[in-house]
Parts: C-alpha cells; sequence; structure tokens
C-alpha cells in the first residue's frame, strides 16, 4: 500500500492558497486537508470545521496545554494551530496531508517531522498580491498591509522549502502541485519496497 505523505504549503496571505487548495481537492481525492484551529473570526462564508476550527483565545491555550498541536503560531494578532489527531488518523488510512500554514508553523514540523515536503507558493508579482487581498474584501487596509509586510519576510525564506510555485493562474498552479506530489510518491525507497514485499 502507498503510504501517505505529508505536505506544507506556505505563502503570503492572498496568494491563493485557499483557491488553488480547493482545486487540488478535487483533483486528489487521496489528498486531506488539515482544518487548522484559529482565534481569528470567520470570515464570510467560512464555517467551522471545513475552513477552520474557530476557537476563542483560552480554548486555544487549554489545547495548547493538552499539547493537542503538532505546531502552532502567532500570525498578525491570532493564533493559528494544526491539531496532531486528525493530521495521524489520515496518515493511517494511507492518505496525504496537506497543510496549510505559515513559515514559522512549518519550521516546526521539518523539525519533528523532516521527511515532510514542503511547497512555498508565490504571486506572479507584488502588486498582484496586493490587488488579490483588496478584491478579496476581508481585510482592512490596515490588515491589508501589515499581510503585506508579513509576506515580504517570509518571501526571505522561500529558498528554504523543497519547491516553489508561482500562482499566476490557478490551473497553472494546480497543475505543478500535482505534478508535485505525484513525484514524491516515486522515490525509490518507497516504491522499492513495495516490489520487494511481494
Ligand atoms: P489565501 O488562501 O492564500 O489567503 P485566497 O485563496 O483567499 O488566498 O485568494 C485571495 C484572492 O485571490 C481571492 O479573491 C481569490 O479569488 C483570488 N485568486 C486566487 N488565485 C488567483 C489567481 N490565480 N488569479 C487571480 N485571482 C486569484
Ligand atoms: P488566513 O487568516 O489568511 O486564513 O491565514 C493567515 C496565515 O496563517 C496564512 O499564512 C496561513 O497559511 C496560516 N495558517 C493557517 N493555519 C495555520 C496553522 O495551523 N498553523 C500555522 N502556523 N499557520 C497557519
Amino acid at each position: 500500500m502507498n503510504k501517505g505523505k505529508t505536505f506544507i504549503i506556505s505563502g503570503p496571505s492572498g496568494v491563493g492558497k485557499s483557491t488553488v487548495l480547493h482545486a487540488l481537492l478535487e483533483k486528489r481525492k487521496n489528498l486531506y486537508f488539515s482544518v487548522s484551529a484559529t482565534t481569528r473570526e470567520p470570515r464570510p462564508g467560512e464555517e467551522d470545521g471545513i475552513h477552520y476550527h474557530f476557537l476563542n483565545v483560552d480554548t486555544f491555550r487549554e489545547w495548547i496545554a493538552k499539547d493537542e498541536f503538532l505546531e502552532y503560531a502567532e500570525y498578525v494578532g491570532n493564533f493559528y494551530g494544526t491539531p496532531k489527531r486528525y493530521v495521524d488518523a489520515a496518515m493511517i488510512e494511507g492518505k496525504d496531508v496537506i497543510l496549510d500554514i505559515e513559515v514559522q508553523g512549518a519550521i516546526q514540523v521539518t523539525s519533528k517531522r523532516p521527511e515532510t515536503v514542503r511547497i512555498f507558493i508565490a504571486p506572479p508579482s507584488w502588486g498582484e498580491l496586493e490587488r488579490r487581498l483588496t478584491e478579496r474584501g476581508t481585510d482592512t487596509p490596515d490588515k491589508i498591509q501589515k499581510r503585506l509586510l508579513r509576506a515580504k519576510v517570509e518571501f526571505q525564506t522561500a529558498h528554504t522549502y523543497d519547491y516553489f510555485v508561482i500562482n499566476d493562474t490557478v490551473e497553472n498552479a494546480v497543475n505543478e502541485l500535482d505534478a508535485i506530489m505525484t513525484a514524491e510518491h516515486c522515490k525509490p525507497q518507497d516504491r522499492m519496497e513495495i516490489i520487494s514485499a511481494k
């Protein structure tokens, strides 16, 4: 049986991670999206348990104390974290897991699970990123500027990732992510095990 792999996708807020992942999940049925916990307010259309587990700060701190998180970080005034139990349950079922997390969280996961495959997703330009953030209409101009500043800092870490995808069109970005995941399953260490077990 193919073993599940864990993938991280990081990239600036507004680059299109949710949009691209939504399309990728349609294409790769064996892929499980890790639903994070956050203390930020839901955006219009976001549902508890589907897009995020929306928690208040006290509950988030309880989850930290109970060691529920694979990683967690503070991002532009809110906490975000990956609950361990769903990730592990999906891996046991042989599914691939994708974590949409920012760079501090990515560093924590990599130090605990070095085999994790890390993908950075970038916009075609900074101007286009600002346009997407503005057009999404979910953040105040002040929050947008904070997210853009954070994006430039995060971009400095992009060279430490395993792959770099540019979200110019959703179709291109989805095709590249799909190709990366397929290629990661063609590594000899996994494939040779399958044959030698027969
Ligand atoms: P993120 O999850 O990275 O914060 P979103 O998926 O919410 O970003 O996308 C931010 C905005 O950009 C949304 O309005 C989305 O429709 C738009 N968008 C995403 N990808 C593209 C693309 N390739 N071209 C144009 N607009 C895009
Ligand atoms: P947003 O508020 O736009 O949904 O997310 C803001 C940032 O938090 C994005 O960079 C996203 O990747 C990141 N993020 C979402 N969930 C998690 C998580 O569980 N852990 C960490 N470390 N970052 C997360």
